[in-house]
């Protein structure tokens, strides 16, 4: 007989990285409850009080406000495919990793790529923005809002307003930050943003919220068959070439949410009921004092790494407030360092990639484990594998350090 292998009895670590981070033990719960038809109509409650939840966790009015099943990509794959047009002129804000997987989905999308780009660690000033959008005349302009392979929070007050007197769609990657700290969509004018759960939203990964302002979706929805079943490849009359894609189709995706539930996959119905407890939970702590909480954990983080004679990443002035990268110290090799934590500690911690690989490690305070109690373990437990791997730290230091930021 095969082999049954063991049943699935993971470790309990605590993900102190930049993301997946741990799930509350509420969505967990709320993810094992029974199963239902998707035109249920107690489902289609469910799916209807996901959009409402959804609407106030993006901060916006927007009625189109749903779940993309998939990893937080797929609602970013779902919002470039449906806006970006073949040979259509896409600027990309590019400060970090995500930046650039922008700029991969765009290209595969036939997007006519232009960039405006930033050192990692930097941010780029809403000016250049301006005078991008300005030179290029894009048609979409897409951005990262957290970037946490940088660990930077790009400003995004004015996109909207400047995008729209230019006749631009906006798209914002708010993955990172959704729930973390303030994903600002009315206020910002963004057209699409979407995030995922994994990071401040506090749940697994597989769900991609999504909200569509009224003119991205007029236009999504321009480009769609014009009859039932007869391709569009004729676009002299000046129609719009039809989106490439089936399942990141977002006009057929609206269908499917909208009164007239036109078919298209099957929901995802243990991730819609995790989505919708990680919103219940966000709103029922308020988004304000979450935001506060965030930023309590962030500052306690950089100040204990800092008391620990740590250099931390980046500008000060648009850090993450939900994500810290900190230099590993010469001499030290970051790779045993993140083992000995897991190993000793249970504790894992991020590494980094591109052009900072191997030169900072990305400690994470997200959702759930953005908590005092939790920074404090983690950065004890750094304290004592720096020591123990030959880096001096004055024993406590971090760790007083946090404690002190908390108090003030
Ligand atoms: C984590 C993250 C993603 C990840 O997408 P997944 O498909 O869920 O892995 C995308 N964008 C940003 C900005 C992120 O921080």
């Amino acid at each position: 007989m095969p082999e049954l292998y063991g049943e699935i009895d993971p470790p309990q670590r605590l993900l102190m990285g930049p993301g997946p981070v741990n799930a509350h033990p509420r969505v967990l719960r709320a993810m094992s409850a029974d199963l239902l038809g998707q035109f249920d109509p107690e489902f289609t409650a469910y799916m209807n009080e996901t959009m409402a939840l959804y609407r106030r966790v993006f901060m916006t009015e927007n009625r189109w406000t749903m779940l993309i099943d998939g990893t937080a990509r797929a609602g970013i794959e779902a919002a470039l495919v449906s806006l970006v047009e073949p040979g259509a002129t896409v600027l990309i804000v590019r400060a970090g990793r995500f930046g650039l997987l922008l700029s991969e989905i765009v290209e595969r999308a036939g997007g006519r790529i232009e960039t405006v780009d930033a050192e990692w660690g930097a941010v780029v000033p809403m000016e250049r923005i301006a005078d991008a959008i300005a030179r290029v005349r894009p048609q979409v302009v897409a951005c990262v809002h957290g970037d946490t392979s940088t660990t930077m929070a790009q400003p995004l007050i004015g996109l909207g307003e400047i995008c729209r007197a230019a006749g631009a769609l906006s798209y914002v990657d708010a993955t990172a930050t959704l729930g973390g700290m303030a994903v600002e969509t009315d206020a910002w004018g963004a057209d699409i943003v979407t995030g995922g759960l994994q990071k401040c939203m506090g749940g697994p990964s597989g769900s991609a919220p999504i909200t569509i302002s009224d003119r991205a979706a007029d236009f999504i929805f321009a480009r769609r068959h014009t009859e039932k079943g007869i391709r569009r490849d004729d676009l002299s009359d000046g129609g719009r070439p039809r989106i490439a894609s089936n399942y990141f189709d977002l006009a057929m995706i609206m269908d499917y949410w909208s009164e007239k539930r036109l078919n298209h996959h099957t929901e995802a119905t243990t991730m819609l009921y995790g989505a919708r407890e990680c919103a219940r939970i966000a709103l029922a702590e308020g988004l304000e004092a979450r935001f506060a909480r965030h930023a309590a954990a962030g500052r306690a983080v950089t100040a204990g790494l800092r008391a620990m004679g740590l250099t931390v990443f980046g500008d000060d002035a648009y850090r993450m407030s939900n994500v810290t990268g900190v230099y590993i110290p010469d001499g030290v090799d970051g790779e045993r360092v993140r083992t000995r934590m897991r190993e000793d500690f249970e504790i894992e911690i991020g590494t980094a990639f591109g052009p900072l690989q191997g030169r900072i490690w990305r400690i994470g305070a997200m959702g759930y484990n953005a908590m005092k109690h939790k920074v404090l373990i983690t950065l004890g437990a750094l304290e004592a594998v720096l020591r123990a791997e030959g880096f001096p730290v004055k024993s406590g230091a971090g760790v007083d350090a946090a404690l002190e930021s908390y108090a003030s």
